[in-house]
């Protein structure tokens, strides 16, 4: 077993390669979102591996297992934790690098590596695992009011279904248009799907596993995965792209075996029953739409083609794209649980996003992600620049169900 000084335990092979890889060329800065709002070297994917190495170098490096391993300064460790937890994990620099760092995973766990040295995590993220070992959730909310303000009534949960839909924590209590949305268009193509009970519904594991705060995921996960089979689920969808990514990247892991159902994003099954005729577009919509791919559905699971397939087949609708889109999406400034520690940062960066949706004349500024919804919905207070925004699916649900809801 490795040692509390080494500071390799938390790598995998992989991660041990690419830290080694880095050739500090710097491509990657351009891409940092982090970067442009804030261009504390620190924080830079160059920077954070070279600090990285050293303290590998200093700890089991040749001369540390001649010599014995050197004690790396607490204020070093501190500064260096503050920088990766300051970082947003949109794995721009990674889809960037030259020598193809997968950073969306590299920077996570680092975060890991800090937590188990008791220098992490930073601020409120520290309360995280206790909250949702009460609550279920991160946002320390009540269980019972999960679906409670927003589950139309109209809307049927079956018992048990092939199909089962995972609402999430951020869509449930902060972005209720959207997860609304999402049963609504189930109900519009006809899918009969069930759902676990709100207490059993917790939450995916995500805000943890990003925050390097590992020790509950396995037993988080486990639950979820045997609720879900208990009821003979074959398809979980959900419309969170932190959810999907962690669901269908890491949950086989932590379960110790693939997953007895398949993962979907919502905007995956809304394409197909498009396509299949299933769902049908009943108003046309004469706007100018701009869409924001999210990091962790685009660079992180590669779902681009299906969002816009939805917007494309809206009559009226033009779709018109930011500079960077698609897997070169630029973050909207939640990511990495770090939206609440670094609202500076995360606000900052999502203005930019309304600014540049706004510069290119768009009518309404479209989501897939809960976290992207809620952040640039709070970097509109007080910002000169306004723009209508909504959820794919809330836009979605209001051109085929007449009487439900309105998107606007
Ligand atoms: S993951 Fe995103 S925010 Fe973090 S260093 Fe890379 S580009 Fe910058
Ligand atoms: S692009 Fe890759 S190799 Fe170059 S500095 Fe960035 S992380 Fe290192």
């Amino acid at each position: 077993m490795k040692s509390r000084g080494c500071f390799t335990g938390s790598l995998s092979s992989q991660q041990l390669i690419e830290l080694d890889a880095c050739t500090q060329c710097g491509e990657c800065l351009t891409f940092c979102p982090i970067q442009d709002v804030n261009s504390k070297p620190s924080i830079s994917p160059p920077e954070k591996i070279r600090v990285f190495r050293e303290f590998i170098k200093a700890t089991e490096g040749l001369k540390a297992r001649l010599f014995g391993p050197r004690d790396i300064d607490r204020k070093l460790l501190e500064e260096f934790t503050k920088a990766v937890f300051e970082c947003t994990t949109c794995g721009a620099c990674g889809q960037h690098c030259t020598v193809g760092i997968f950073s969306q995973r590299l920077w996570p766990q680092l975060r890991k590596e800090m937590v188990r040295r008791g220098i992490g995590p930073i601020g409120g993220q520290a309360k995280m695992p206790e909250v949702i070992r009460n609550t279920g959730n991160p946002y320390n909310l009540p269980a019972k009011d999960r679906f409670d303000p927003w589950f139309p009534a109209a809307v049927e949960v079956a018992e048990t279904a092939d199909t089962a839909y995972y609402a999430g924590c951020t869509g449930a209590y902060s972005a209720q248009p959207m997860v609304k949305g999402d049963v609504l268009v189930l109900k519009a193509a006809g899918e009969p799907f069930t759902m676990l009970p709100p207490e059993d519904e917790v939450c995916c594991g995500f805000p943890l596993f990003v925050s390097g705060q590992h020790d509950m995921l396995e037993d988080l996960i486990k639950r979820l995965v045997e609720a879900y089979r208990a009821k003979g689920v074959k398809m979980l969808l959900c419309s969170c792209p932190c959810c999907v990514n962690i669901m269908s990247r890491d949950w086989p892991i932590f379960y110790g075996q693939k997953l007895p159902f398949k993962i979907r994003h919502m905007t995956q099954f809304a394409a197909e029953a498009l396509r299949s005729g299933k769902l049908k577009i009943r108003r046309e919509l004469p706007e100018r739409l701009i869409y924001h791919d999210p990091c962790y559905l685009s660079r992180g699971v590669g779902i681009t083609e299906e969002p816009r397939i939805i917007l494309r087949s809206i009559p009226g609708v033009q779709l018109i794209e930011f500079d960077r889109y698609g897997v070169n999406s630029r973050c909207c400034g939640a990511g990495g649980a770090a939206r609440k520690v670094y609202p500076e940062n995360a606000n900052a960066i999502g203005r930019s996003t309304i600014d540049e949706a706004v510069k290119k004349k768009a009518d309404r500024l479209i989501f897939s992600c809960p976290a992207c919804y809620a952040q640039v919905n709070e970097g509109m207070l007080n910002h000169d620049r306004q723009i209508r925004i909504a959820d794919i699916m809330e836009l979605l649900s209001s051109l085929i169900e007449q009487d439900e809801n309105s998107a606007s």
